[in-house]
């Protein structure tokens, strides 16, 4: 029985039609799932069975707590933690054969110098940055890396990785900037396998596959190339019952701040949602909510369980009470409702509350 307000529904067949698309833009590259943050919110112990289901043997976390669930409900599954290792957590690592991404050249010493120790060989990822500033080994520590390769002791190197800053924007130049420098050191390290491209980066070419691809957010519906239509078919609807139905006749505010003023008579509708689901508070008097393929404004401020929509220009008999109202569906999918948001869809579908209701559907 559904006890919530709002209900969440994951289609897993779409994320498993998804992967079969994405890995037909690869060609012979590897697609990995990104499972990282819950995969997306969405669930990883499903969506990961499910994107194994397709083929998927490689997967990306963030952390190593998200990689050790991920073990435990998948004993064979080749599992890369982006955030690479802290002291203290090389033992786990090694014993569960999670593969650390090392960012730096502290990291590298931390996983080599555990493999020396256990004198065993221990497979790692080493992640370049080519621009983004944010993780892997700088200029300085790449160059130091080719001139002291003996650092690499006791470390099998597997995937050699970059990060693309822009790879949403085709046109812009820093794209094919952070393809060549890649390209250049990545041919100078003993990795097996090069990666590069996010979900945007696989649809930037051929030249930028690599050896292996790392897509999150495209599986799970995004489209992944904003300036064309979406290549990538929907995988959540988000839902709200209506609560109830009331006539405004005077002129009258609704909501929290007195946002909205009525200036007609007009029915409101007060649905079972709010930004504790995940529904954000920035959608306030902006949000665009359906029942069926009818369109309804979302009125007044988005309120912690609840949110009114304005149902006057509606069939009495299509706004009543139990009733699902459409706030991420066919009408509206996630992309269309982050942009009205002011945000990107990663954040709305992270954003997801935990008292929603899930409902997990796989059709072929
Ligand atoms: C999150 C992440 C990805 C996946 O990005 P998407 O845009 O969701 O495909 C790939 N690589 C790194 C390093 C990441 O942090």
């Amino acid at each position: 029985m559904n006890t919530a307000g709002a209900i969440l529904t994951i289609d897993l067949g779409a994320v498993r039609r998804n992967y079969r698309t994405v890995r037909q833009h690869l060609g012979t590259a590897e697609l990995a799932g990104v499972v990282k943050a819950d995969a997306y919110g969405l669930g990883i112990e499903r969506v990961a069975l499910a994107l194994a289901r397709e083929g998927c043997r490689t997967f990306f976390v963030a952390t190593a707590g998200e990689a050790f669930a991920l073990r435990s409900i998948m004993p064979e599954a080749d599992i890369h933690v982006f955030d690479g290792i802290q002291p203290g957590e090389e033992g786990e690592f090694a014993a569960k054969q999670i593969r650390p991404v090392l960012n730096s050249l502290l990291q590298i010493e931390t996983w080599s110098a555990h493999a020396r120790a256990a004198r065993r060989t221990l497979t790692a990822d080493i992640h370049l940055d080519t621009g983004m500033s944010r993780l892997g080994l700088d200029a300085a520590e790449q160059k130091h890396l080719l001139i002291h390769p003996e650092v690499l002791a006791g470390i099998d190197l597997d995937i050699i990785l970059s990060h693309l800053a822009v790879a949403e924007d085709r046109a812009n130049p820093m794209n094919e900037t952070q393809r060549a420098a890649f390209g250049e050191i990545a041919g100078k390290l003993p990795g097996r396998r090069r990666s590069l491209a996010n979900s945007s980066g696989v649809f930037l070419g051929p030249s930028f596959h690599f050896d292996l691809a790392r897509v999150g957010v495209a599986l799970y519906g995004a489209n992944p190339t904003p300036d064309a239509l979406s290549p990538m078919v929907q995988v959540i609807r988000l839902q709200g019952r209506i609560l109830q139905v009331r006539s405004v006749d005077q002129a009258r505010s609704v909501g929290y701040g007195a946002t909205h003023r009525v200036s007609r008579p007009s029915r409101i509708a007060t649905v079972a949602i709010g930004y504790a689901d995940g529904y954000p508070l920035s959608l306030s008097n902006r949000g665009i909510a359906y029942i069926d393929e009818h369109e309804i404004p979302v009125v007044g401020r988005v309120s912690m369980d609840l949110t009114t929509v304005d149902v006057t220009d509606l069939a009495e008999h299509l706004a009543v009470p139990g009733r699902l109202v459409d706030f991420v569906g066919p009408h509206n999918p996630v992309d269309a409702v982050a942009d009205r948001a002011g945000t990107i869809p990663y954040t709305i579908m992270t954003g997801f509350g935990r008292r929603l209701h899930r409902i997990y559907v796989d059709e072929n």
